[in-house]
């Protein structure tokens, strides 16, 4: 069996996180090096590994993650807001288990770096 991610093992509650909202399908916890003053992760249960990863399968969970990042982003205080996924290594992603950034409560530029 493959080693957990570290998300999974937030998930499972073996690492301790700021958690905003769980439920069946996903969980948002703050993250731990905030890029702005509202910075969460959004991930699904499911251990998939980057979004090029994710297959017909899963058009469900990464429907949920939208929907719940822009809820868990309103309850936060958020009325702008952006999403971002980085899938890949030379694209930043450092952690292999997919995963949504929501970052808002300050202006954000474009384009990214
Ligand atoms: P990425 O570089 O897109 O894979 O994003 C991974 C994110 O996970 C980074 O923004 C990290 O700051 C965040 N992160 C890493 N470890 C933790 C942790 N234990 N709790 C919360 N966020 C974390």
């Amino acid at each position: 069996m493959s080693e957990k991610t570290l998300f999974s093992k937030i998930i499972d509650k073996e690492i301790p996180a700021s958690i905003l909202f769980e439920d069946d399908l996903c969980i948002a916890f703050k993250d731990i090096h905030p890029q702005a003053p509202v910075h969460f992760l959004v991930v699904p249960r499911k251990p998939i590994a980057r979004l090029s990863e994710a297959g017909s399968v899963d058009h469900a969970i990464l429907g949920h993650l939208m929907l719940k990042a822009a809820q868990v982003a309103r309850a936060q205080g958020l009325d702008d807001f952006r999403v971002v996924i980085n899938s890949g290594e030379s694209a930043g992603q450092t952690v292999f288990h997919l995963h949504l950034h929501v970052l808002g409560g300050r202006s954000l530029h474009w384009p990214p770096g």
